[in-house]
């Protein structure tokens, strides 16, 4: 049997941080992954992600072939497709996108380099247990039926949305069930466009029924004659696959017209606040495993990444102290939560507004612009949507042929705002995790705008 401090399970972008930072700290770790180690990094994304992330965590920027482009802004489209927002000149909005699997190759090479010893081609199947503290993990290597072992403080599970280890612990602090309407369902291709783009480094987002039922579509430049395009909807009311409605965008929308594919497939990612705990005995949880992804667009990489650093610190802690109970581990609880999981849940209100008002409101409020780029920037970035009196009077006049939409926004606004002090107010220990939960669930229930 080996012996590591910390195992990761997944060598994703939220793994492959999470083990760099966890060698960068002195600790034994071993990441492992199911894939072969030049696949690594492979996955079907939108793969768009903001500079915003690089610059909060000190990972280095993509770059060189890492890159497919760089992103400067966003037009936003209503189901009418007039009155587009546009989302441009906003420094926090930049990013890039990447070249997925030459990204994660270099993620992991990174994690190489600090230290991480790396086993490829490894499917970990169970958590091996003492009690109810984990203490090591279960795995087999490709073709082989032997299943081998791995004894360590810490098993991490970043295996992705699957979360192949939570799925098989017993804990009241592990949440099993997530709700079919938090789960956005995804079918994205990679496509060579007929000409070159007139704004190549503008990103399309485009609402409303039609193509998306309580999600969107995306058209996300990738280089001047390329673009990542794609349909997520929220799962449930028998709204099944995504297929057909990216079949009827793909068709109508003049700029993917005898366009070439490239590469398809489809894929699925959670769109709600992330776990109520991110830890269990022994056992702690990143990335998608962990929920953590943005809800309104659904980008997760970043989340990851940023959860990664601070758990590979927190694990050196707990280790260190010999604390390896989810008391021990919380602190990273405590850190995420109350920071950027603090952003993510409040921004699952602004995703409940969106998925529950008709397309006709949605049309009314882009026409009357009830909500302005600034507003959407200060919701992504935490700020939540908090008008100033003068502010608050102008939108009024401005809306005031649907004073039903202006009450739903005005109560999305303070919900958000609540559920953001919720989150900063995050227990201090497992014991009051119930009760917290309890106010988290109460908000969740109100935020009900159909
Ligand atoms: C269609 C689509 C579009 C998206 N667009 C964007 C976007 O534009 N920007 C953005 O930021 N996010 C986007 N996301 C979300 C983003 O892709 C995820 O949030 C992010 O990749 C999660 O990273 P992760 O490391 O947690 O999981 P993953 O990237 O899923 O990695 C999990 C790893 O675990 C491995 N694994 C799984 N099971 C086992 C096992 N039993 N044993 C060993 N290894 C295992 C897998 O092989 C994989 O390498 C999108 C998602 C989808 C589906």
């Amino acid at each position: 049997m080996k012996k590591a401090d910390v195992v990761v399970i997944g060598a994703g972008s939220a793994g492959s941080v999470t083990a760099r930072r966890c060698a960068e700290m002195g600790l034994r770790t071993v990441l492992m992954d199911r894939k072969p180690r030049f696949l690594v990094g492979q996955k079907v994304c939108g793969d768009e992600i903001s500079k915003s992330h690089f610059d909060a965590t000190g990972i280095d920027y993509p770059e060189l072939d890492e890159i497919s482009s760089s992103i400067d802004g966003a037009d936003v489209y209503p189901p009418s497709l007039d009155n587009e927002l546009r989302v441009r000149g906003w420094t926090d909005f930049d990013g890039w996108t990447v070249h997925r699997l030459n990204f994660g190759q270099r993620l992991l090479n990174d994690a190489m380099r600090a230290g991480v010893e790396f086993l490829s081609d490894c499917h970990a199947t169970m958590p091996m247990m003492r009690g109810d503290q984990v203490v090591g993990i279960e795995y087999k290597e490709l073709d082989e039926k032997e299943e081998k072992k791995i004894d360590c403080k810490l098993v991490i599970d970043a295996s992705g949305f699957a979360g192949v280890i939570k799925r098989k612990i017993d804990s009241d602090l592990i949440e099993k069930k997530i709700e079919k309407s938090d789960v956005a369902l995804c079918y994205r291709e990679i496509v060579k466009l007929k000409s070159p783009m007139d704004e190549p480094e503008i990103a399309g987002v485009f609402l409303g029924g039609k193509y998306a039922p309580s999600g969107y579509a995306w058209v996300f430049p990738k280089g001047l004659q390329e673009v990542n395009v794609g349909v997520g909807i929220t799962g449930g009311e028998g709204k099944g696959s995504p297929k057909p409605y990216y079949f009827r965008f793909k068709d109508e929308y003049p700029l993917l017209a005898d366009c070439e594919v490239l590469e398809a497939g489809g894929g699925a990612v959670p769109v709600r606040r992330p776990l109520k705990s991110l830890v269990a005995n022994g056992i702690a949880f990143v990335g998608d495993s962990a929920l953590q992804v943005n809800p309104i667009h659904g980008g997760g990489i970043g989340a990851g990444m940023r959860a990664g650093i601070i758990l590979g610190e927190v694990a050196k802690r707990a280790i260190a102290r010999r604390e390896l109970t989810a008391k021990g581990l919380w602190h990273y609880n405590l850190r995420f939560q109350s920071g950027f999981g603090q952003r993510l849940a409040s921004l699952e209100i602004f995703k409940r507004l969106l998925q529950d008002v008709s397309d006709e409101e949605m049309n009314f409020g882009f026409e009357k612009r009830l909500l302005e780029a600034d507003d959407l920037m200060a919701a992504n970035r935490g700020d939540g949507l908090s008008f100033s009196m003068f502010e608050k009077l102008k939108r009024v006049k401005r809306g005031i042929g649907n004073i039903r939409l202006l009450r739903k926004l005005q109560r999305a606004a303070s919900l958000m705002k609540e559920m953001s002090k919720v989150y900063r107010e995050y227990p201090s220990n497992p014991e009051g995790l119930e009760q917290w939960n309890n106010r988290v669930l109460e908000i969740v229930q109100s935020a009900d705008f159909k």
